[in-house]
């Protein structure tokens, strides 16, 4: 029976009448086991007892085994129902109950009944020891009980029956040997003792049933306040929604109250009206009554009190209002409940009013939690709004920047196309006029044609880099690759500046190697690369300074290096080299018309030329830029 009563308890089934009438038969069997009805004697024989049974034994195995099949259905049912720790907790609880209720049935009734064996009748109840051990690993791994609460719980009860009995007692004997010199026998004192122990256990259960009873029959239409302030805690711990907490508080109020109507009047944090909720009254009777309302209203009026004003009588009799509960948290008005009167005629008690206040507390709280998250959300709402706004403009202005950016791409692009040609035209005609074809020139004009033809040169050089980065973004730059001796190109093209390097008192040295091997490179953008390194190196590096040039045919690849005893670069400079337009503070000075296009151009042009890039470089010693090829990658064709 107990653990019928403790599976249900766990497993939080409800109470149905199949359960009742199951604990009811338990009761009335359990009960006959104290007649002759069910066990008629037991006879000790050899080493065991023997059992006789009576009439009503049968039912009371039947019963048993119901019980049994009750509890493990119960278990398996409320195991479906439930999630996580609880799942766990019945999992045990049926495991172990499973093996304890099997054992003892196999023992107790199977042995016994079946095969006429009492032996092991004792043993079962060791298989006890299962379901003990599954409710106590419930209890301390998973908190299957708060023990406790359980042992204050049980203390508490204890005490107060030892007490009650021990004062009844000592009252009952004290007095019937002292004021009555009445002596009671030993056998009458155990027996009154034991009967005030069972009436005091008995006291509590049966004055709960009398108030329930009391309460039914003479409170037909009331309400239990406990449970009328139960639900309304659950509705304002369950939603943060305010026409939820509104109108499902308001069926609340209506149905327990029995008032014709029920609205709330919410305020603003300045005080002025905020809304009406789920009220029919017009905006301007709500205004008449607020203005008659006096502000310092702390506790619920009453229709007709001495409180009341008459104007402010007036008001409520124009929105039908009997109570007014006005809802406050932590200090702030939130605003106010309206209640109409109560269907049964019936005015407000005093209890109605104390637990309108509590109620009327914690509404105010939910209502002031809920207007904060309405908030919240507007505020959300709002936000979104405007980012969507800016985003918008953003991508507006993007979209023109992207346009302005491609505007200029197809200036510089068409530009450099067009300063090319009559570039072209200038060379053809300097190298002409330093052939002689225009005459004999002296040694100055010679120089001097030099110097143009050696600008015009890094002209083109300059146009072709603002060519190749519009390239770049347009998806146009290609690598066209034929058959390239660089040891051929490096000549020709050092031969170009030798005559700067001279003025500017430079050793310009080349180590040029014999039978190199040719690479497959596009020849054009190589070039361009070897002179800008050299073009760098003789620029950024001071009068007497020496320029190597290098290119070392090794085993399995190929270097060039343009080594110098220049102004070197920074360190804090040295990570963004490669990048367009940037140019080291030193480098300024030293060569205020730079781009900061070439070394950016040098990498890509590398790069996709499967090749990797050499630098070196300490600040004010000197640089060494390069590249090198692998053979494999490259393409080789062995001379
Ligand atoms: P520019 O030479 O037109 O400034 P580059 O892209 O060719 O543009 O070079 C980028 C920067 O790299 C230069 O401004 C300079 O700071 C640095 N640099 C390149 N080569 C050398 C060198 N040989 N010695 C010192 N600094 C160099």
């Amino acid at each position: 029976m107990a653990l019928l009563a403790f599976v249900w308890s766990l497993t939080s089934l409800r109470y149905s009448w199949i359960w009742k009438s199951l604990l009811l038969i338990n009761v009335i069997l359990i009960g006959s086991t104290l007649t002759p009805w069910v066990v008629e004697e037991i006879k000790a024989q050899e080493n065991t007892w023997v059992i006789h049974f009576g009439i009503l034994a049968s039912v009371y195995f039947v019963m048993l085994f119901t019980d049994f099949v009750a509890i493990i259905s119960a278990l398996i049912q409320g195991r479906k129902r439930v999630k996580g720790v609880q799942k766990q907790q019945i999992n045990i609880i049926l495991g172990s109950l499973a093996i304890t209720l099997s054992a003892i049935l196999i023992t107790n009734a199977l042995f016994p009944f079946g095969f006429g064996y009492y032996g092991l009748t004792n043993a079962g109840s060791f298989f006890t020891a299962a379901l003990v051990s599954g409710v106590a690993y419930s209890i301390v791994r998973l908190k299957l009980f708060d023990i406790r609460l359980v042992v204050a719980r049980s203390l508490a009860y204890v005490l107060s029956i030892f007490v009650i009995v021990t004062l009844f007692v000592s009252i009952v004997f004290g007095v019937s040997s002292i004021a009555f010199n009445v002596q009671i026998p030993a056998n009458q004192k155990i027996y009154i003792a034991s009967m005030s122990i069972v009436i005091a256990l008995v006291f509590q259960p049966i004055k709960a049933l009398f108030d329930k009873v009391s309460n039914k029959v003479f409170f037909r239409n009331d309400y239990n306040p406990q449970e009328f302030l139960n639900k309304l805690s659950k509705i304002t711990a369950s939603t943060l929604n305010l026409p939820s907490v509104i109108s499902e508080s308001s069926a609340l109020m209506v149905k327990d109250f029995k008032v014709e109507a029920c609205s709330f009047v919410l305020l603003n944090p300045d005080g002025t009206v905020h809304s009406r909720e789920n009220s029919s009254l017009s905006q301007d009777l709500i205004r008449q009554f607020m203005h008659e309302l006096p502000k310092n209203v702390r506790s619920t009026i009453l229709y007709g009190e001495d409180t009341t004003g008459s104007r402010l009588k007036q008001a409520m009799t124009r929105i039908n209002a009997e109570a007014i509960i006005p809802l406050n948290s932590s200090n702030t008005r939130v605003g106010y409940l309206l209640l109409g009167i109560k269907s049964t005629g019936q005015p407000f008690n005093s209890q109605d009013l104390k637990i309108l206040s509590i109620g009327g507390d914690s509404l105010a709280v939910s209502i002031q939690n809920a207007l904060r998250f309405e908030e919240i959300q507007n505020f959300a709402t709002t936000l979104q709004t405007r980012v969507d706004e800016a985003t918008r403009k953003l991508r507006y202005a993007n979209d023109k920047l992207k346009a302005l950016d491609e505007t200029k791409d197809d200036f510089i692009s068409m530009a450099s196309h067009q300063l090319r040609t009559p570039l072209t035209s200038i060379k053809g005609y300097i190298s002409m006029v330093q052939e002689g074809d225009a005459g004999k020139l002296n040694d100055t004009q010679k120089q001097m044609l030099g110097q143009a033809f050696t600008s015009s040169q890094r002209m083109v050089y300059l146009i072709a880099d603002l060519l190749n980065v519009s390239r770049l973004k347009t998806g146009k730059f290609i690598i066209d690759r034929t058959p390239v001796n660089l040891a051929e190109v490096i000549e020709q093209e050092l031969a170009q500046v030798r005559e700067t390097a001279l003025s500017r008192k430079l050793d310009l040295i080349y180590d040029k190697p014999q039978n190199f091997p040719d690479l497959m490179l596009d020849e054009t953008k190589t070039r361009q690369v070897i002179m800008n390194f050299v073009d760098n190196a003789i620029f950024y590096t001071p009068a007497g300074g020496q320029i190597l040039v290098r290119l070392i045919d090794k085993s399995s690849s190929i270097e060039l290096r343009v080594e110098d005893n220049g102004i070197g670069i920074s360190k804090s400079d040295q990570p963004h080299l490669f990048t367009k337009f940037y140019r080291a503070s030193n480098a300024r000075k030293a060569r205020p018309d730079g781009t900061g296009l070439g070394l950016f151009m040098a990498k890509k042009v590398i790069i996709a030329e499967e090749g990797s890039l050499i630098f070196e470089t300490v600040e004010g010693k000197g640089s060494t830029f390069g590249f090198s090829f692998s053979k494999s990658k490259a393409g080789v064709q062995q001379k």
